[in-house]
């Protein structure tokens, strides 16, 4: 990979190679944009096949946060680290502590999380060597499981829908076909049925789907969910179930979930709405859980969590309003509205990161 034009053509910051030879350590952090506040994104791991395939996907990964970290709202900029290796064999607590020193050395620039194939103890190891991590155990200040914040988040999205489709947000007037009732998808369906509504779900672990009938929810085989005849169409499993085969076997209004990146390409974003459905981007209805993490850094408190959260339904109506006004599929309108706060931020000059030192943290000092 040709890196700087890379770089330039994704508008990437900084790119930072860490390794560790006596932990074999070896990761990188791609810092995208720092305009909003410090860069905030996962730890990743994987066994990728090869430096190039773990370049692309950090690149693309960070990029990503800038736009959910601004459309949320929040003064955070977007960055994302990976790890080439195996979890199962490579984790170490001198790995994690070699690494969580490096973080440190970025001066506040990048604060990471849990991602994919990294847990709260791994974060806790991370903790003991900077203050540049999120999503640390709850004895140490974190806010614990974000699941039920992005569940609440995306039921606030899917109000939100449900204005725009029937002009009410009466969650029981509406019928939801949900994939996945894992962490985020069971509490989404709880909300549901508390609510009277009628849910039909799909899922392969037996236990969950035992849950869900005992909560009244109808259940499907995983391919029959895009032919349920529903109002709405809640991924909360897999990413890429909005695409070619599907679209056409969808019978809903609206497509709303926690899942990430929902759309195989954008260009199904478009189809959708081609076809009457309303389309809830995804990074912005499932951003409860960066939400969370994010609260940490000023002293976690669940109710300001549950307060900024509910402020989702408020900025899927803000991505509606763009799509309006410029005549734009909703995919496009959030994308423009991050774009849009970055730009005139980026004229005012936060000083985030001298801001985010002198924090009140909530969090306990470190043994
Ligand atoms: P999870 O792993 O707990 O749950 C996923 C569920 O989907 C599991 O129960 C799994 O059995 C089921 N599943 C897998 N393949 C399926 C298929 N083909 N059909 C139906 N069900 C299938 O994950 P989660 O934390 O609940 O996250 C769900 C989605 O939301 C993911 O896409 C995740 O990236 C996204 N998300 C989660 C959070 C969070 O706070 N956990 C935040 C933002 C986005």
């Amino acid at each position: 990979m040709e890196l700087f034009a890379t770089a330039e053509q994704m508008g990437h910051e900084q790119v930072v190679f860490f390794h560790h030879k006596e932990s074999g350590l070896k990761a990188i952090v791609a810092i995208h944009n720092t305009v909003l506040g410090p860069a905030l994104g996962g730890l990743r791991m994987w066994p990728y096949d090869s430096e190039d395939e773990a370049l692309t996907d950090v690149l693309r990964l960070s990029r990503g946060m800038t736009y959910k970290a601004a459309v949320s709202g929040l003064n955070l900029g977007g960055g994302k680290s990976v790890i080439i290796g195996d979890p199962k064999k490579d984790k170490s607590e001198a790995f994690f502590r070699a690494l969580g020193k490096f973080i440190d050395s970025l001066g506040g620039r990048y604060i990471t999380a849990e991602d994919v194939n990294t847990t709260v103890n791994d974060m806790e190891y991370i903790f003991a060597e900077t203050d540049n991590v999120v999503g640390v155990p709850e004895v140490h200040g974190g806010g614990g499981d974000p699941s039920p914040l992005t569940a609440y988040g995306t039921i606030r999205g899917i109000q939100a829908c449900l204005n725009r489709k029937y002009g009410h947000t009466d969650l029981s007037k509406a019928s939801y076909a949900v994939q996945g009732a894992g962490n985020v998808g069971i509490h989404i369906i709880r909300t549901l049925r508390e609510a009277g509504a009628k849910v039909t779900v799909c899922d392969m672990n037996e236990q969950r789907l035992e849950e869900c009938k005992e909560m009244g929810c109808e259940i499907v085989d995983l391919d029959a969910i895009y032919d349920v005849d529903c109002d709405v169409y809640v991924p909360c499993a897999l990413g890429a179930t909005v695409n070619d085969e599907t679209i056409p076997r969808l019978k809903c209004d609206i497509v709303a979930g926690s899942a990430n990146n929902q759309l195989a390409e954008e260009r199904h974003g478009t189809e959708l709405e081609k076809r009457g459905m309303i389309y809830a981007p995804d990074y912005a209805i499932n951003a409860g859980g960066l939400m969370n993490v994010a609260i940490e850094l000023q002293g976690y408190n669940k109710d300001r969590a549950f307060r900024q959260v509910k402020g989702i339904y408020d900025i899927i109506e803000q991505i509606f309003a763009i799509a309006d006004r410029d005549g734009i599929p909703s995919w496009q309108a959030a994308d423009r509205l991050a774009e849009e706060r970055i730009a005139a931020m980026s004229s005012v000059k936060l000083p985030h990161v001298e801001r985010r030192s002198k924090r009140a943290s909530g969090r306990r000092p470190k043994a």
